[in-house]
């Protein structure tokens, strides 16, 4: 049976504008591309950082000069973030894949991912996003339905929250493509945020961390393994200090050790290796890795990489 893995890509493997994304979904596709011919299952996803930054902040801006143009809630954000890099990302790996003879369909699913409403991030959304406002501008949005904040002194911003994911809705579509060995872009950003209430999802005012969302799908899926790509190759403790270790192993006792120890940067690294807890502590066997996109297949060979599992 091949195994396996969900794959996350972050904010390296995609670029930073429309021209660094064309480039940087090649590099990308050429690390996935490996990974299928060695004959691993794969699922893609990844985040969307600087892409939903740009989507926010276009109708933002155009929204201050056409009466007619609207603000986005961030769910609407998040949905067309996913199919503008889910497009390059699918239109990249066709091409890597015919060009090694491999005839695998490519797709993107715009996934849904629930969230409760009683999470408590709901209480005091804390994620400013895009441009600042006046009190007045504030007050509109606000009647509109955002959340708007005031940010030091230097005008009102929208806020979202952070919820946890609690399901993939589009889970069973995921898993019938894996299995007609189709690969599949899903979650990204770590999904559009939706609260149930009874057959209607609704669009949430939140963004779902898309490490997060990934060990949620790789569970979901029963994946064997999730593989977090990002800046550094390992993780280490005592990060950018004298005493700084890096490590290639971490039992799951460790990883929740130093994670109450403080040792990961909230917003950065703390939801990986929490994600990567996550996972590996849902059923025996799993396993997170976390390393550089360029060396996923040595992570995998054990070579580098952060392992976290027991
Ligand atoms: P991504 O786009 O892949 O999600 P992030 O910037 O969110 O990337 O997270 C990766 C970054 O986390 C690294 O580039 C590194 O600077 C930072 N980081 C924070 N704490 C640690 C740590 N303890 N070990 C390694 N990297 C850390
Ligand atoms: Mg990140």
């Amino acid at each position: 049976m091949k195994k396996t893995i969900v794959l996350a890509l972050g904010g390296n493997a995609l670029g930073n504008d429309l021209p660094g994304q064309m480039a940087a979904v090649k590099t990308t596709s050429v690390v996935i591309a490996d990974l299928i011919a060695q004959g691993y299952r794969v699922v893609v996803t990844h985040g969307n950082g600087p892409q939903v930054g740009m989507i926010t902040g276009a109708f933002e801006a155009a929204s201050k000069t056409e009466a007619k143009s609207p603000v986005l809630p961030m769910s609407v954000c998040v949905a067309l973030s996913q199919g503008y890099i889910g497009y390059d990302l699918q239109n990249a790996l066709r091409e890597e894949l015919l060009n090694r003879g491999i005839n695998k369909p490519v797709a993107t699913i715009v996934t849904q991912v629930e969230v409760d409403a009683a999470d408590p991030s709901f209480k005091n959304p804390a994620k400013p996003i895009g441009a600042f406002y006046s009190k007045e501008e504030a007050e509109a949005l606000s009647r509109k339905g955002f959340e708007m904040r005031e940010d030091a002194g230097r005008g009102y911003r929208r806020v979202v929250s952070s919820p946890k994911p609690v399901d993939i809705i589009e889970k069973e579509t995921v898993k019938a493509m894996l299995d007609a060995d189709q690969l599949v872009i899903t979650v990204g950003g770590g999904g559009i945020p939706v609260i149930r209430d009874g057959n209607t999802l609704r669009g949430a005012n939140a963004v779902i961390d898309k490490d997060w969302a990934s060990a949620k799908l790789a569970e979901m899926i029963d994946a064997d393994m999730l593989i977090i790509l990002t800046a550094v190759e390992k993780i280490a403790i005592n990060f950018g200090k004298p005493n700084e270790q890096w490590l290639d192993k971490l039992t799951s006792a460790d990883a929740q050790r130093y994670i109450d120890e403080k040792h990961f940067a909230p917003g950065s690294m703390l939801p990986k290796v929490e994600a990567a807890l996550s996972f590996s502590r849902s059923k025996k066997g799993r396993k997170a890795l976390i390393t550089l996109l360029n060396k996923a297949k040595d992570g995998i060979e054990g070579k580098t990489g952060t392992i976290i599992g027991d």
